[in-house]
């Protein structure tokens, strides 16, 4: 997801420096990091941000640890070493945990569509187990998540503008999330004006396809005096307010008929089917209509 990376970035920039206020939380987040790292014994990830992130929240719960820049044959890795993990323990079964969790496994590994593209939120992970475990996470947040695997790994995804505003506000991404739905609100709104104008460029279609029918058949009765003569008055004065106004919409031709849409309609109709009768056949005529 390339074209992610920027608002990702800026993602991450609003998550990375609130160190969690809750112990429980803290250690929550360091092991959402591990989760997704490609060693379980540690954090490892591509992300500086991330990497010091886990600092801070190790050197809050008083665990010496430092970190170690390893390059790698893709992307340098930040690798956190020296902690002893166990002595930190893990987070609670409580929801500020799950968020908190969750919130680590994005710092170290998550990316998000730039607002305004197809919705899609991933966390990469490098088992089947973890994307399980974040999936379930996310499914207690109320975000509905999928592991899938890809490409000699694993990835926890969320595709639908729900979920992924969703997805965003669990983690404590707020201005993120605002981005977000600014984007949404601004794709709706061009997908809705592309539906209109295709609509109203079909309705113009038809409308311009309906009045050559008209006038063609306007043109064809006024050539023939007698079937002229014996058109109803109503119908004789559709036919020339059609003949002088050729561009007028339906409205309009009503409008100046003083009649309703549906009454013009009805007359342009019956002076279509007049005009394919057969030569000197009666045209039918309810009333003045
Ligand atoms: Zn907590």
């Amino acid at each position: 997801m390339a074209d992610a990376e920027s608002f990702t970035r800026r993602v991450l920039a609003e998550l990375a420096p609130h160190t969690p206020p809750l112990g429980c939380c803290r250690r929550a987040l360091v092991e959402g990091m591990r989760l997704v790292s490609d060693r379980a014994s540690t954090v490892s990830t591509t992300r500086m941000v991330a990497a010091r992130a886990a600092m801070s929240s190790l050197h809050a719960e008083r665990i010496p640890a430092h970190v170690l820049r390893t390059p790698a044959a893709r992307r340098t890795r930040y690798v956190v070493s020296g902690a002893d993990f166990d002595a930190l323990g893990a987070g609670s079964a409580r929801s500020c945990c799950t968020r908190s969790r969750v919130r680590g496994a994005f710092l170290a590994a998550g990316t998000v569509a730039r607002p305004g593209r197809e919705p899609h939120l991933e966390i990469a992970t490098a088992s089947e187990e973890a994307s399980r475990r974040i999936a379930e996470d996310l499914a207690t947040l109320d975000v509905r998540a999928v592991a899938r695997r890809r490409r000699g790994g694993w990835l926890v995804s969320v595709r639908s503008s729900h979920a992924v505003g969703a997805a965003l506000s669990s983690i404590g991404v707020q201005g993120g999330r605002l981005e977000f739905e600014a984007g949404r609100v601004v794709r709706d709104v061009r997908s809705h004006v592309n539906r209109r104008l295709n609509a109203e460029t079909a309705n113009l279609h038809r409308t311009a396809q309906a009045g050559v029918r008209q006038m063609a058949a306007v043109t064809a009765l006024a050539l023939d005096p007698g079937r002229w003569e014996a058109l109803p008055p109503a119908l004789r004065e559709a036919a020339q307010l059609r003949r002088r106004h050729p561009h007028d919409d339906l409205a309009a031709l009503a409008r100046r008929a003083g009649c309703s849409r549906s009454a013009m309609a009805g007359r342009l109709r019956r002076l279509e089917g007049a005009a394919s009768a057969e030569r000197g056949a009666r045209v039918e005529s309810p009333g003045t209509r």
